[in-house]
């Protein structure tokens, strides 16, 4: 890290939370006073920007055609076993089987776009860690 004072590199900072401060300028009592009165600012940092936009990614893309026939599916299992409701017991059992189906798809669909969401944040984590030293 650079002191916030004469720019030196500093492996410790001897200032506060507010400011970095290297060990020459920590013990001028001047400086020190004008870092307790909040005077002296550290140079801004520019912000790391935590806004990822997944919806460029492929596979967010892909999850999200996942889900979308997850529901179809499972909308159509549920139309249907009202459909099949007059053809007994084994009609609506297997009507109902598509509507589970479709829920585990949309859950699969779910689970894809998590996971490449976690991997967008880790790459981003990496990035501020990286630009921090
Ligand atoms: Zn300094």
């Amino acid at each position: 890290m650079k002191c916030d004072i004469c720019n030196a590199e500093t492996g410790i900072n001897y200032g506060n939370s507010n400011a970095v401060l290297c060990n020459g300028c920590s013990s001028s009592e001047e400086i020190m006073d004008q870092v307790a009165a909040g005077l002296i600012k550290p140079a801004p940092t520019g912000g790391p920007s935590t806004t990822v936009d997944f919806s460029t990614q492929s596979t967010h893309k892909i999850a999200l055609l996942i889900s979308i026939i997850g529901w179809v599916v499972f909308s159509l299992g549920a139309v249907g076993s009202l459909l099949m409701l007059s053809g007994g017991p084994p009609a609506v059992l297997t009507c109902v089987g598509f509507s589970i189906s479709g829920l585990l798809i949309i859950a699969a669909g779910e689970v894809t776009k998590s996971t490449a969401e976690n991997a967008a944040h880790s790459r981003e984590i990496l990035k501020i860690m990286r630009d921090k030293t």
